[in-house]
């Protein structure tokens, strides 16, 4: 008997390229046959009288051949009437050998399955699986017959063929996949046992509600679905374990250089911010690493309290690491920082790709004597050339664009001392609570969740492209009262080059439109220096109209600007269209977005559209968001690993996400040892890689 974790190819009929395709579908040993779980059933258990039959249906059928004949149609094809006393229906075939055309002498009896389709002759079964029967003798299945998501050159039976045997091994070794979530546990939390969820599932017996499975809300399949999710949010305790498990530097000394620093801001911070940063300091105060993860709504004010968390740590005698995602935020980030501390004497330095030869010598230079205090810049802060002489935290802003990865390589930043810096992450994407917990389970979660005063809501509108003219014209009247504007080129192509050329010619026909304003240009294609260049002027009031690609979609703040045109809207997610939208609104003036679309929309796009129209929460817009496009797109998939499970889906075991972290705290303080089963059993490969960084 073949193991549960041996390789594939120790099963009868398994040879190397069988090995390579059943790889393909993620399955490499015995065990992971198991958890191949069909995608969906079909009812072999019953013969469906030929009389009761309608168009559509799925049966068995079993008659006695009264014909079969090759008809010339559009198409050749063998056709083969069956009669069962009940009525009469045709199995055709298309493709035959002359062998199967001699089989259906009239007066024997055929077994067919497949879906009934009304045909030329009547009902028509087009290419059935069929096959010869002895009338009363043949038995027909006595369970369901899972259907699996298979791939090129794996048929259904061979697997089913596999997935049997891979259930016998079980059976006679039930102990090699344990179930990990002991009794007692399985009765709290009411979850079927692991071996009868799995005979289950790929043998349900005749009964079985096939439209819960279909739906993927039977218990069996919401047990495993929440064991795998709990691997998940396991593997990320591990993780946030792993790094707590060194030593942090404690900074329990910034309130008088923040009050200098508050004193100094042309504002006072709101509730939310004071709150949130009271949980920063009281993070930063212990010699644990600090991971907290802070979201907070578009213009909410999150870069304030991450200078703040940077003074704590400057008072602490430690460097600050901030990293944004791309350069144009990150140099936004650098001349707030630089402009902020200069006051202050806190030297703030540049580090990004693009930065090369000597300056970046230099810069590296100060980074590791530590003459640099803060270091703005992009991921490139984070390679392996570049040493800081005592980092203390790490600031990483809009964290849906790095990975626990990323995470965990910081561990090694920290360098003198062996101290692992504290991590501060912002996120403007504003995931609902139970969303996060799981997504984000090796973080602590604040939440930013007052707008500063004084803003004035977004008006949006949707305006069919062909009325391009008129949205021209509001540019010109709100520039010619001092307001300045962005036009924002969106393009489906995944190119960059293309929206680049895309966006150049936009601005091309609107300086041509809009001769009296001054127009930019900014895009992802540019040199920093002309992206930053640009930028300032359209800060300083020098630019009236601002072309972009979504280049600009994170962080980028000029108060001033009060209008926002979106071209093609319907092609972006709703939260990236908040994203953007919180471009404007920022100052005191009545801010306007228009969604120029190109008509006709679908009704999806209506719908979205709509949703933008009617509000400016960005919560509300990520809740529909998560229903319109589901939590792998609006996570992203690469930083959480979530988006790939195998069989919980976010979306439809949204509720299993609050039964989640009861469990998880049950689990480890009742079976410790079952969270590395559970995180092997589903993260397999990957769990290994988030372990080795
Ligand atoms: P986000 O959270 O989107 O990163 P920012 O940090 O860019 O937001 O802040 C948006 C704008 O609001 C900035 O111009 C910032 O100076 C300003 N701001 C931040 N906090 C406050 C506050 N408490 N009162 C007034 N304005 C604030
Ligand atoms: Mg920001």
């Amino acid at each position: 008997m073949t193991r549960l974790d041996a390789s594939v190819t120790e099963l009868t009929g398994v040879g190397e390229a069988l090995a390579g395709k059943l790889a393909r579908l993620g399955i490499r040993q015995v065990a992971d046959l198991l958890l191949h779980l069909p995608l969906r059933y079909q009812d072999r258990t019953r013969i469906t009288p030929i009389g009761t039959l309608r168009a559509g249906m799925e049966v068995v059928v079993e008659g006695e051949v009264a014909a079969a004949e090759v008809v010339k149609g559009r198409r050749r094809s063998l056709l083969v009437r069956l009669k069962d006393g009940s009525g009469i229906l045709s199995l055709r075939f298309f493709h035959f050998s002359p062998a199967q055309q001699q089989q259906f002498h009239p007066g024997v009896v055929v077994r067919g399955f497949g879906e009934a389709r009304a045909g030329a002759t009547g009902l028509e079964l087009y290419h059935p699986e069929y096959r010869l029967v002895t009338p009363g003798e043949t038995p027909v299945e006595d369970h369901l017959t899972p259907i699996y998501p298979a791939t090129e050159g794996l048929t259904q039976p061979r697997l089913r063929g596999l997935i049997a045997q891979a259930l016998a091994a079980l059976d006679a070794d039930p102990a090699a996949l344990p179930d990990a979530i002991p009794g007692p546990l399985r009765e709290r939390f009411r979850l079927p046992e692991l071996h009868a969820c799995l005979h289950y599932l790929h043998e349900p017996p005749p009964d079985a509600d096939l439209e819960r499975l279909a739906s993927g809300t039977h218990p069996t399949q919401r047990r495993l679905a929440l064991e795998e999710l709990l691997a998940h949010q396991l593997s990320l305790r591990q993780v946030r374990l792993r790094i707590q498990a060194d030593g942090a530097p404690a900074l329990p000394s910034g309130r008088s250089l923040q009050a200098r620093f508050v004193a100094q801001l042309p504002f006072s911070l709101t509730g939310a911010q004071r709150r949130v940063l009271d949980e920063i300091a009281r993070d930063l105060e212990t010699e644990r690493p600090m991971l907290r993860l802070v979201q907070g709504d578009v213009g909410s004010g999150k870069t304030v309290v991450a200078a703040l968390a940077a003074l704590a740590a400057i008072a602490g005698d430690c460097q600050v690491a901030v990293m944004a995602p791309t350069e144009l935020l990150a140099e936004q980030h650098f001349r707030n920082f630089r402009d902020w501390f200069a006051p202050l004497g806190v030297d703030v330095a540049w580090l990004a790709g693009k930065l090369k030869g000597k300056a970046r010598l230099d810069t590296k230079a100060a980074i590791a004597d530590g003459r640099a205090r803060v270091v703005v810049g992009t991921h490139a802060l984070f390679q392996d050339d570049v040493h800081f002489q005592r980092l203390g935290l790490a600031i990483v802003d809009e964290q849906h664009r790095f990975g626990v990865h990323q995470r965990l390589a910081l561990r090694q930043k920290g360098e003198a001392g062996g101290l692992t810096p504290h991590q501060l992450i912002m996120t403007a994407t504003p995931i609902p609570r139970t969303l996060a917990m799981s997504a984000y389970a090796d973080l602590d979660l604040s939440v930013i969740d007052e707008l500063p005063p004084g803003r004035t809501p977004v008006q949006t509108v949707a305006v069919a492209d062909e009325r391009r003219p008129e949205v021209v014209a509001r540019i010109r009247h709100a520039c010619a009262e001092g307001r300045q504007a962005y036009w924002v080129c969106t393009l489906i192509e995944e190119s960059e080059a293309l929206q680049c050329q895309a966006a150049e010619a936009t601005r091309d026909a609107l300086t041509e439109a809009l001769p009296e304003l001054a127009v930019g240009l900014v895009h992802g294609r540019m040199k920093a220096a002309e992206k930053a260049a640009v930028m300032d002027a359209f800060k300083a009031g020098e630019l009236d109209l601002l072309v972009a690609t979504t280049v600009i979609e994170v962080g980028v703040d000029v108060p001033n600007a009060s209008l926002m045109i979106i071209e093609n809207p319907e092609r972006l997610g709703l939260s990236q269209l908040h994203q953007l939208r919180g471009r404007v609104g920022r100052g005191s003036t009545e801010s306007f977005c228009v969604l120029l679309y190109h008509p006709p929309l679908s009704a999806h796009s209506r719908e979205r559209l709509a949703v933008m129209r009617e509000t400016g929460d960005g919560f509300r817009i990520a809740e529909k968001d998560l229903e319109l496009r589901g939590p792998g797109e609006v996570l992203g998939t690469r930083q959480t690993g979530l988006a790939q499970m195998k069989i919980a889906d976010l979306e439809r075991d949204r509720d299993l996400l609050e039964r989640l972290d009861p469990l998880a705290r049950a689990l480890l303080a009742e079976a410790p040892e079952a969270a590395e089963t559970l995180i092997r059993r589903w993260l397999g490969e990957e769990a290994g890689r988030y372990g080795q960084v």
